[in-house]
């Protein structure tokens, strides 16, 4: 049995909690929020194995130019001579083409349908409830051009044995009976589910505070005690508190994080908000998303979540009302008959999502520090991908045979 320090207490702090102690290790997770307000909290709630194409992919720098110049658009990067941000954006532009979204579509595939069926699990060993639906995910378009690249990525799917169905208006509408649609059309990907995350992790922390999981919140860890090729120590306010192993799950914030111990990891936060409509009379039924405004549209119970955006601005996490416009404007195009305001600041959520410039998350032990294993970087499916990956950070630090080849995956493959 390990001591083990989890920090981070986000929805991959949490599962590798959630399988660490199942292994018999004793756990401490240390946030320096609440647990309460993290990027795990307000996201759109899907479980997306249907996303096996990276951010970092052709056509994504062309749209990103035409979108910076609109201050309602999905996506914006704030021009700024920072060299993190430049080396990231270049890192980013050699991975955007065809041969990285190839090799990165099996490495994204088996992820994703690992951390499905370990949500399945989760939903049906009942511990507890996280409002678990499989009713798959429909992409929905309004234009020519969007409904090409849609129908081309549907081929795509099905020829790597992920199941995607081109549907006509008709036959989106059969699967929303109550709420009107309009659109050109659709993909539907069955395999997709979705769940509640404020639910998940507050039933998760409950969990795992009965587990014995210490769980310390306010709890910032600014600094470590380093031996050779050991962190024997980390230090919590004026504490310095001795470890057996150590887990970065930092989100956002980990690239500065892993700085302090000379770890390289290129990392930029995509900021997106989120507000959730309550009581909802007619509620749709699948999680969509409207393509064009990249907003993402999930039901929560008789509740519906709209969440959208990527800034890439910083750790700063203040609302640009212009771009919650550009969700909000994106709506009655795709339901016209759902009337919806412009939400005041205080009912509208912002979050940080941890981007790598490949669009792949980091998984593994660090080769400079034995003791050291890193749990971030999944941008747009951390919620999605954080079972899988605490059961692999599990996998590493008990010496087990991994799930799955983590290679792509090295922290360190930017060294
Ligand atoms: C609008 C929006 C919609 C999204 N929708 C989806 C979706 O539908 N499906 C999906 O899979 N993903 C979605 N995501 C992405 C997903 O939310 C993130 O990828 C995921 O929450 C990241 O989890 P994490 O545990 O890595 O980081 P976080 O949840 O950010 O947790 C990291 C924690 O570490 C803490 N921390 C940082 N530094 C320190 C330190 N030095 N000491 C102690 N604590 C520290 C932070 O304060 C934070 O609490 C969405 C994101 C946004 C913004």
């Amino acid at each position: 049995m390990k001591n083990i320090a989890i920090v981070g207490g986000g929805i991959v702090g949490l599962c590798s909690a959630y399988y660490l102690n199942k292994a018999g290790h004793h756990i401490t997770i240390f946030d320096d929020g609440n647990l309460d307000d993290t990027c795990s909290i307000g996201n759109a709630g899907m479980v997306v194995p249907s996303h096996i194409i990276p951010l970092a992919s052709p056509g994504m720098i062309a749209k990103g130019f035409r979108w910076m110049f609109n201050s309602k658009s999905p996506f914006y990067v704030k021009p700024r001579l920072n060299g993190d941000l430049i080396k990231w954006g270049m890192k980013f532009y050699t991975h955007a083409n065809k041969q990285h979204v190839e090799k990165s579509i099996p490495v994204l595939k088996d992820i994703s349908v690992l951390s499905k069926s370990l949500y399945q699990q989760l939903a049906t060993e009942n511990q507890f409830d996280f409002g678990y639906q499989e009713r798959g995910l429909m992409m929905l378009y309004q234009n020519s051009e969007t409904e090409k690249e849609e129908i081309e990525a549907a081929h795509l799917s099905n020829k790597h044995g992920v199941e995607a169905q081109i549907l006509s208006l008709a036959e989106i509408q059969k699967l929303e009976p109550e709420v009107k649609v309009s659109a050109k059309g659709g993909v539907y990907f069955p395999g997709d589910a979705h769940l509640i995350p404020q639910l998940l992790v507050k039933n998760l922390i409950q969990y795992l505070r009965q587990q014995g999981v210490i769980i310390k919140s306010q709890s910032r860890v600014d600094d470590f005690v380093v031996n050779g090729n050991v962190v024997e120590r980390v230090r919590v306010s004026n504490d310095l508190i001795s470890f057996d192993e150590v887990v970065i799950a930092t989100g956002a914030w980990s690239g500065v994080f892993c700085s302090k111990l000379g770890i390289d990891l290129p990392m930029q936060s995509g900021k997106g908000y989120s507000f959730t409509l309550n009581d909802m009379k007619k509620n749709i039924r699948v999680p969509s998303i409207l393509i064009e405004g990249r907003v993402a549209v999930t039901p929560m119970g008789n509740s519906l979540r709209f969440g959208g955006t990527m800034e890439i601005i910083g750790t700063d996490r203040s609302i640009s009302m212009n771009r919650v416009k550009g969700i909000v404007e994106t709506i009655p195009a795709f339901y016209p008959e759902m009337k919806v305001e412009v939400p005041a600041p205080q009912h509208i959520w912002s979050g940080l999502r941890p981007c790598s410039p490949d669009g792949l998350p980091y998984i593994g032990r660090s080769t400079k520090f034995n003791n050291v294993i890193i749990a971030t970087g999944h941008s747009m499916m951390g919620l999605s991908l954080g079972p899988a990956t605490g059961k692999l950070v599990s996998e590493i630090i008990n010496e087990r045979p991994l799930s799955m080849k983590l290679d792509a995956l090295n922290p360190e493959r930017f060294n």
